[in-house]
């Protein structure tokens, strides 16, 4: 038999497969990950294919080692790590091992082997051979270097599999209970410990094998359990645990709520495909508040009676104990979790459980699209518009288009849901591509918040500085008076996002990146957001030395203090990536909001999401034109789809809602439709837009960014690689640039983008893949193509 693997080696990324002879002694199947010889090294690799025919019989090399009890990946996931290399022009290496939790990427381990007696010697070899990374002192290394040279000594390169289990001590009972009894009968009065596990053998048999740390709740230390052994009376074994992820409180047991009658229509629709085995897309569109996900449990535990498994993917973000405990509450242990809170270990555990059919319902954020889940019945996407559904670096998979291929694969239906659907999906349902299930009222029957706007060209600030209006204060200060919560967003993490200097004019930039640096009060350092760069605050202008130099632009941490400095007695909390970095730290934060434990929740765009606070009666936008001129089609998509958001965080429970927008921009229709929580208009208006300037999804996109470290090669490669994209593509098909990219220098790498804009353009995708192939080849400069791309942000 003879495998065809993929090969994991970084530097010569490759989709070529390379045949490998299966020995008699393997076991081998489809999915498996193995390692194999590659040229001098052993490296890890994926069978992708098992065949008996080769066009080098006699010459193929032995496959080494089966490294999973259960092959990783299905025949399904292996299907579409192939297809999808096709589409989204990654390499599919990278979309296999994307496909895993993190421990089975292996690691790789260079060690020095000594290859003859003197050299064992000259090593003092204990039977272990050498890593090349712990030889650290000149002398070791010249040695090394001398052995190698005279070929005492040779490198080798071991796969290190960092997939483990956890195993804990057992004993199991190893008499019948007659024995276990006339033992007991003859014990001697004082063996206290030996009656203790005797009687609980004899009371409590079925509890074996037993965990060491529960017979040691009883009272029976380690000395007594090996004496058992001894005697014969009990046998010690290691058995796998999971690692099980930390739930909170779980609720009290949810019972479904009866649907109205908006709800029980749509889900009648997923409902009927379910049963039918129908793959088909549907988009529900309903307002906040509408009561989406109790359609989505209600689905979901039809696909669960029909016996087949579901799949939810919520953003990251939204990936709160408050959801995760409510899924749980309703599916309870079948339900397992995906999502970068966990620890490795939790990860590879709660993946395991999906792998061998033990979990029916996976509930996770991005990646788990690639969950190695059978039999899938339905697939969820709630909040589809968000754009960390799209992995923005390699590879740059999009998880909506995945669980569409997915839905296919299993022929179930896939709900994308959404109160603000990105615009293409919404003109896909517009046309019939999808179907439009729409909930227009809320459950819980209250009014949608109202919205007020607050024009920040003709207002009062109250404080210090020119970020809150006196409007915005004195809400704050009603609803702080009635023991009401308040969350304020600002997508602007730090102090101050720049500094200048007022005498010649100087901005500080990043050495490494065309941006500059923002300035962090609380670690005294001016951090570039791109690249972590850090330096202190300066107290002189490092260009001309005066001392007029200014911090300017909002951040979080400004408002934070002016919010200290207005409202002395309030509690505020910060929530941006600087509170968050530490693990559990996002849970902490919402844990004591949601517990009442402070008054105002200040912070960027993660608070905007999904988030449920009955007793947040105010919401306020600090300044809602952060991201509207950013040089980016989406801008405005982006800023509607965030106030529409973060406006519904306000009034979910019986309390009135209220928001405020303050704005330079109230006119914009971005804006004004949010007040308005106009969707439908907002679309028609948008795809308008859209349409005028060939934009998506009118048009699709290819982005192309070339780079290097050197600027003129990069300009120069570029305009290479637009000439032959000249060549071959004709209109309707735009190519625009190429063009330095709007932060043109990140990680001292200059970066120019050449964007394709198409309807139809059959040749495109073997073009991409072969200009893709040669820089691949040539590799004086890196290459990315990314399909229907949203041009780079800045946070
Ligand atoms: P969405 O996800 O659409 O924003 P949610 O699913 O969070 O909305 O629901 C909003 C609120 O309405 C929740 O508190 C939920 O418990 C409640 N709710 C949902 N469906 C019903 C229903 N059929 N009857 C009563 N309350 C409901
Ligand atoms: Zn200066
Ligand atoms: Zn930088």
């Amino acid at each position: 038999m003879i495998a065809q693997v993929i090969v994991d080696v970084a530097a010569k990324q490759t989709d070529r497969v390379f045949e490998y002879h299966v020995p008699a002694s393997l076991e081998v199947s489809i999915g498996d990950r193995v390692v194999v010889p590659f040229g001098r090294r052993k490296v890890q690799g994926f069978i992708v294919g098992l065949t008996d025919r080769t066009d080098y019989p006699g010459q193929l090399k032995d496959l080494l080692l089966v490294l999973d009890e259960l092959a990783p990946l299905t025949p399904e996931l292996v299907q579409l790590s192939s297809d999808l290399a096709q589409d989204i022009f990654a390499y599919r290496i990278s979309i296999l091992k994307a496909m895993l939790p993190g421990v089975m990427r292996a690691g790789y381990r260079k060690l020095l082997v000594p290859a003859s007696e003197r050299a064992k010697e000259l090593l003092m070899f204990q039977g272990d051979p050498l890593e090349v990374n712990e030889l650290k002192t000149p002398k070791d290394l010249a040695l090394a270097r001398q052995l190698l040279k005279n070929g005492d000594a040779r490198i080798e390169y071991l796969v290190e599999n960092k997939a483990k289990k956890k195993t804990v001590a057992v004993y199991s009972a190893k008499l019948p209970s007659a024995e276990y009894q006339s033992i007991l009968d003859g014990l001697r009065a004082n063996a206290a410990k030996q009656r203790l596990l005797l009687t609980d053998l004899l009371e409590d048999r079925a509890s074996y094998p037993k965990k060491q740390a529960d017979l040691e709740k009883l009272g029976l230390a380690a000395s007594s359990l090996n004496a058992a052994v001894k005697k014969g009376w009990l046998e010690k074994q290691q058995a796998e645990v999971y690692r099980k992820p930390q739930v909170a409180k779980p609720l009290k047991n949810k019972r479904p709520l009866p649907l109205n009658d908006e709800q029980e229509q749509a889900y009648q629709a997923i409902s009927a495909d379910i049963a039918r085995k129908k793959s088909e897309t549907f988009l529900l569109e309903g307002v906040t508040g509408s009561g989406k996900t109790e359609v989505y449990l209600h689905a979901i535990s039809k696909a669960l009676e029909n016996s087949r498994n579901a799949l939810m993917l919520v953003p990251e973000i939204s990936l709160t104990p408050q959801m995760v405990k409510q899924v749980q509450a309703r599916f309870g242990d079948q339900v397992a979790v995906l999502h970068s809170g966990l620890s490795e270990g939790e990860k590879y555990d709660e993946w395991r459980r999906i792998r061998r059919g033990e979990a029916r319902m996976v509930v996770g954020a991005r990646s788990a699209v690639f969950a190695p889940i059978a039999n899938l019945g339905l697939i969820v996407i709630d909040e589809e518009h968000e754009a960390s559904y799209k992995q923005d670096s390699n590879p740059r998979y999009d998880a909506r288009k995945v669980a569409i291929w997915r839905g296919k694969y299993h022929h179930c239906p896939v709900v994308l849901g959404s109160a603000t659907p990105a615009l293409g999906t919404r003109a896909r349902a517009q046309k019939g591509v999808y179907r439009l299930l729409t909930l227009k009222k809320r459950a819980n029957r209250q009014p949608l918040p109202k919205v007020d706007l607050v024009d920040l060209k003709h207002v009062q600030f109250a404080g210090s500085q020119f970020d809150l209006s006196v409007k915005l204060t004195s809400a704050i200060g009603e609803r702080l008076a009635k023991k009401e919560q308040v969350i304020l967003l600002l997508n602007r993490r730090g102090f101050a996002n720049f500094m200048l200097c007022r005498d010649c004019g100087f901005v500080l930039k990043c050495p490494n990146c065309d941006l500059s640096l923002t300035m962090h009060k609380d670690t005294g350092m001016m951090q570039c957001h791109y690249c972590g760069h850090a330096e202190p605050v300066p107290e002189l202008c490092p260009n001309c030395r005066s001392r007029q130099i200014r911090f300017l632009g909002t951040g979080t941490q400004k408002v934070q203090e002016e919010l200290a400095a207005l409202f002395p007695q309030a509690r505020v909390l910060r929530m941006d990536v600087d509170t968050t970095r530490r693990k559990g730290s996002y849970e902490k934060i919402l844990d004591a909001f949601g517990n009442g434990k402070a008054d105002i929740l200040l912070g960027t765009q993660m608070i905007a999401k999904g988030l449920d606070f009955p007793n947040v009666t105010l919401v306020g936008v600090i300044n809602a034109d952060t991201g509207l001129w950013l040089p980016d089609y989406n801008a405005s998509e982006k800023t509607f789809e965030l106030l529409t958001q973060v406006a519904g965080r306000a009034g979910r429970a019986e309390k009135d809602g209220e928001v405020m927008i303050q704005t330079y921009n109230p006119d914009h229709y971005a804006i004004s439709l949010a007040q308005k929580q106009d969707y439908e208009l907002f679309y028609r208006k948008e795809m308008q837009m859209r349409h005028a300037g060939n934009y998506p999804p009118y048009f699709y996109t290819a982005l192309i960014s070339i780079a290097s470290k050197n600027e003129q090669n990069a300009a120069r490669e570029s305009f290479k690689i637009k000439r032959r994209l000249q060549a071959q593509l004709k209109a309707p098909t735009i190519i625009l640039g190429p063009a330095p990219a709007a932060i043109s220098r990140v990680k001292n790498q200059y970066y120019y983008q050449i964007l394709v804009k198409y309807k139809r353009e059959p040749r495109l995708n073997a073009l991409l893949h072969q200009i893709q192939d040669d820089a691949q080849e040539i590799k004086k400069y890196g290459l990315t193509v990314d399909i229907d791309s949203e041009p780079e942000r800045i946070m």
